[in-house]
């Protein structure tokens, strides 16, 4: 297991599911870790307290809010991007400003963050996005728009993967399958239809999740870059 004592860690999207599990690992681990959240102040200031971290308001669906708060965290060993929003449903029935505001924090804010946090990255950064194996996977109708967003992080990560490289930063995407959160409850009505095209039929934990992000910002991983981290039971396969 890294150590990350010492490591500076900014967490996008921290207060709840995926994100908490990536923020208490982080803390665990030894790092200095901020995290934002948008609507629950609660659990944030719980975990912050619970952890020893930093937890800050910052909407990912306002740019220029996620460039600042980059900015403000001074120099970053590792950013994760993983505030991220679904909008499902029939297509021709969505609202065009659900859908546009989904690409604003699923897309346009880990792009502009990414950047941001390369500016003043040290060699051998990490970023790290949380994409979903349905940016390679689609086999149910209802998720165009989530689906789109999460392909798109694999070619940012491939280009920023090329644009960082030489300074020794790498750029990955993880991208789960079914996780046990408030997203996707283990118990949801969507866990039979999940469960039937996956190899291990269950829901997994937000920790798996962490577990992989650790990884790849930790020593092991410096050679990493440019790639996809599918960790779904089975659901791509
Ligand atoms: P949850 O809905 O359980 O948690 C989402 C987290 O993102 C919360 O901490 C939330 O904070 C934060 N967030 C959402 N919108 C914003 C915003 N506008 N600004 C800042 N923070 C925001 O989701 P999960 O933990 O399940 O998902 C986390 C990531 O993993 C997402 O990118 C999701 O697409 C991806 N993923 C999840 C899967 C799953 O099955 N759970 C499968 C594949 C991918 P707050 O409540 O404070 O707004």
């Amino acid at each position: 297991m890294a150590s990350f004592q010492g490591k500076s860690v900014l967490v996008l999207g921290g207060s709840r599911g995926i994100g908490a599990a990536i923020v208490r690992r982080f803390a665990g681990d030894g790092a200095a870790v901020t995290f934002t959240y948008a609507g629950s102040k609660e659990a944030a200031e719980r975990l912050a307290a619970e952890t020893g971290t930093t937890a800050v308001v910052t909407d990912s669906a306002d740019r220029d809010a996620v460039i600042a708060r980059v900015r403000e965290s001074g120099p970053l060993d590792v950013l994760v991007v993983n505030a991220g929003v679904g909008a499902f449903g029939d297509p021709l029935e969505q609202d065009p400003d659900a859908v546009d505001r989904l690409i604003r924090i699923n897309v346009n804010a880990p792009y502009h963050a990414a950047v941001e946090a390369a500016r003043r990255m040290p060699e051998g950064g990490r970023i790290i996005v949380i994409g979903s194996v349905n940016g390679d996977r689609i086999p149910f109708p209802g998720l165009a728009a989530y689906a789109m967003s999460k392909s798109a992080l694999q070619g940012m990560a491939r280009g920023l993967a090329r644009d960082f490289g030489p300074r020794g930063i790498t750029v990955n995407v993880v991208q789960p399958g079914p996780i046990d959160t408030d997203l996707n409850p283990a118990d949801g009505p969507m866990k039979d239809i999940q469960h039937a095209v996956m190899a291990i039929k269950r829901h997994g934990r937000p920790e798996d999740v962490a577990g992989m992000v650790a990884w790849l910002a930790g020593p092991e991983a410096g050679f990493v870059t440019g790639a996809m981290h599918t960790i779904d039971g089975g659901f791509g396969a």
